[in-house]
């Protein structure tokens, strides 16, 4: 077993200039972490990405990295890496998942692109994956790849992690149909899909029951093959490397030419890689608003920063580029002197060393995304900060406001504010700074990068290997089930009724049994060793007047009612909240001509099988944001089912109805049948040698075994019926 990470950068880069090759090993955070985990888990690590480098070049260096896990680069035509990567990845997913929806720039030809690369890197993984292996996708370049290596290893084990944000629907639906469906399609191939806040993993769940019309319970997505589960983990950093740099002697040296560069001077620091989600041109207002609002502070204070040079060859880049320089040579120009340059601006990056020295010499760091998934930078700043010194100003449009509590926050469009709160930072007391850094080191030290990766990947496993996968109920499985049946004495048959023992109509009513299934139903419920049970949606009368002579029990309601001889409700009372939910179904109905009410006495359903298929599911999916909005704190649970929505009472439950009324312990053969989500509610009870669980139709489910249709169902319990009767 392996695990095997795909992210579009290699954590090696080889570089040749005038024919000799100079290899680059990146030990980033995301590297060291994963590396751990194989370490501790004893399994070995492969490395998926796109080269920076020919084939040619890695044949002649591919033995001179230091290797403690194997890579495998993928070489991409130039042509196609730039639409893939600048075009689609950069300008389209990039700017809009940011929030930026006009700097947007799609083509047809990018998407294209963007399929074709990843199409390209799951052929790749496909070569070198082994069952039993985990593989591990990154980012947001490999959106596609997740339901492509699931199409090709139905069985494997696949974790997505998004590393910037995911946005909400609003956004999000701006993309073309066939772009969004790719998307959320893609995803769901994994087994896990990991966001860096409950904020992202609540847009996408909301963007896949929209878009896909795929429900989610407990943000776990049930899909034919497989399970999705969405959560937040939010990455980190490695802690101690950053904590335990501070005593470096390299830092030191550093640190105090830093000092007695700028004497009493306070120092404001921030680093970023120039990119227009960073807030830079924000930051430079706000500093500028900071120097006018408090002259005080002229020539007390330097602002150091450091710019990153990233993405050069999108234009959109080297246009924000331009606008900062320009900004930071007005503000130096207007507010200062011979004596004193306010802003110490460079573009390049830094070895760490000068960034450790950067982050310790600095009284506070500003850091100000105007969007960003976590942001890095502000874990390392306080991890860094060993002698417990400096504030740190954070944005709270940054994933990492949400696990620094202890940083001042600020919105980055409100310059009035931060010229405020770098006032403040700048005069806070050292008592203040070192009770907020230490509770957030406390919280990083914590929650580190190696914690982060093995959440994620122990979270893969465990998903995976909860995966229930329903066997046809064929061959030998249905000899077994059969044999099983014929030696118990007492024989327990949960049977559903709407698409399990009868087709689905139109109209409820429509859906009624027939004589020989009533015949069947009567027949097995007559032999002394079996114990027959309707479990139904259905409200008690209708249950009553087609299946009320049968010597069976009946649950209807999904729970609400149970027969047994007599007809008891399970819930007191009349639910308050029905009035209102038929209110707001009913503009539906008036707008959705085909579609109808249904009035149970525990629940009330929106049938819309009879709308256009696309305006009933458009329709329905907002009925079911706005019931959920309304009916949030009442005792209720709403069913996204088979063209119906549903307002149910929580206690009309089949399984906890079942259990309580009908699974006394006393049978030494269960089988259940059923088509739909409540049927689930059940089956997940029937984990016992002796207890069979049956999904009719398609979906995932937690039930043992799976039959395709209503007239399988039909002849299997006529099997049942003539076995009972031979005995
Ligand atoms: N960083 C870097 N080179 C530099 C300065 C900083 O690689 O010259 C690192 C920094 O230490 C941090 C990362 O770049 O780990 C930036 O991560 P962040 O999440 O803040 O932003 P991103 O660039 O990923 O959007």
């Amino acid at each position: 077993m392996k695990i095997i990470t795909v992210s579009y950068r290699l954590p090696l880069s080889i570089k040749k200039t005038k024919g000799k090759a100079k290899i680059t090993q990146s030990a980033g955070g995301l590297a060291t972490a994963i590396l751990s985990y194989s370490a501790k888990s004893n399994v070995n690590l492969t490395w998926v990405g796109i080269a920076d480098f020919d084939s040619i070049t890695w044949n002649e260096n591919k033995d001179k990295y230091d290797q403690n896990f194997d890579i495998e680069p993928v070489f991409l035509e130039e042509e196609l890496n730039q639409e893939f990567y600048n075009v689609f990845s950069n300008s389209v997913l990039w700017a809009l998942f940011h929030y930026f929806p006009s700097f947007v720039e799609y083509t047809d030809d990018g998407f294209e692109a963007y399929k074709q690369a990843n199409e390209i890197v799951a052929k790749k993984v496909s070569s070198i994956y082994e069952p039993g292996d985990v593989i591990w996708i990154h980012d947001y370049h490999f959106l596609g790849l997740p339901n492509l290596l699931r199409e090709a290893h139905p069985d494997a084990k696949i974790g997505y992690f998004l590393h910037i944000p995911f946005p909400n629907f609003e956004i999000f639906r701006i993309l073309p149909n066939k772009v969004k469906r790719y998307i959320l399609e893609g995803i769901l191939g994994s087994n896990v899909a990991g966001f860096h806040t409950w904020d992202n993993t609540i847009h996408f769940t909301e963007c896949v029951e929209k878009i896909l019309g795929i429900p989610h319970k407990n943000f776990l997505f049930s899909q034919e093959s497989h399970r999705t589960k969405a959560g937040s983990f939010p990455i980190s950093i490695d802690f101690d490397k950053f904590h335990n740099a501070y005593n470096n002697e390299e830092v030191i040296n550093l640190r105090s030419e830093i000092k007695k560069l700028y004497g009493d001077k306070k120092i404001i620091f921030s680093v970023d890689r120039l990119d227009y989600t960073k807030g830079i041109t924000n930051r430079l207002n706000a500093f500028e608003k900071f120097l006018e609002k408090y002259p005080e502070w002229s020539e007390k204070v330097v602002f150091l920063l450091v710019l990153v040079p990233s993405r050069e060859e999108i234009k959109k880049y080297d246009e924000r580029k331009k606008l900062i320089e320009h900004n930071v040579g007005h503000i130096n120009g207007n507010m200062g002197n011979y004596k004193w340059t306010p802003i110490v601006y460079q573009y390049q990056s830094v070895s760490f060393e000068k960034l450790i020295a950067l982050y310790t010499s600095a009284d506070v760091a500003l850091i100000s995304p105007v969007r960003d998934g976590m942001n890095l930078v502000a874990k390392e700043f306080v991890a860094s900060r060993k002698d417990l010194k400096g504030v740190l100003i954070l944005s709270s449009m940054a994933g990492a406001a949400k696990d620094l509590k202890e940083a001042i926050t600020i919105n980055p469009f409100d310059a009035e504010m931060i010229a405020k709160k770098l006032c403040y930072a700048l005069t806070m007391d050292e008592a203040e700074q070192a009770l907020r850094l230490a509770r957030m080191q406390r919280y990083l030290k914590k929650h580190d990068v190696f914690r982060w990766a093995e959440k994620f990947l122990t979270e893969v496993e465990e998903i995976h290997k909860n995966d229930t996968k329903a066997v046809p109920l064929k061959g030998k499985e249905r000899d077994r089930v059969l044999q099983k049946f014929n030696e118990a004495n007492k024989r327990l048959l949960l049977l559903d009724f709407d698409g399990t023992l009868v087709n689905l109509q139109s109209r409820p009513e429509l859906a009624v049994p027939d004589e020989e299934l009533l015949d069947t139903l009567n027949s097995l419920a007559e032999e002394p060793k079996n114990e027959v049970w309707i479990v139904s949606g259905r409200n008690k009368d209708f249950l009553e007047k087609w299946l009320g002579h049968l010597p069976i029990g009946i649950i209807a309601e999904h729970g609400g009612y149970v027969k047994n001889p007599e007809w008891k409700p399970v819930i007191i009372g009349e639910p308050e909240w029905k009035d209102q939910v038929i209110d707001i179904m009913q503009d539906y109905v008036d707008t959705n001509a085909e579609s109808f009410i249904e009035v149970k006495e525990f629940g009330i359903a929106y049938h819309y099988r009879n709308v256009a298929e696309k305006q009933g599911f458009n329709t329905s999916r907002e009925l079911l944001m706005l019931l959920k909005n309304h009916m949030y704190n009442t005792p209720t649970q709403i069913i996204d089912g088979n063209k119906v929505i549903e307002v149910k009472h929580f206690m009309a439950h089949k399984g906890t109805t079942c259990k309580n009324n009908v699974l006394r312990g006393e049978h030494d053969f269960v089988l259940a049948f059923g088509d739909d989500k409540t049927d689930e509610d059940l089956f997940e009870l029937l984990t016992s040698e002796n207890e069979f669980s049956v999904k009719v139709g398609k979906g995932n489910t937690a039930a043992k075994y799976r039959l395709e249709t209503v007239e399988e169902v039909l002849v299997f319990l006529s099997e049942l019926d003539y076995k009972s009767v031979l005995k």
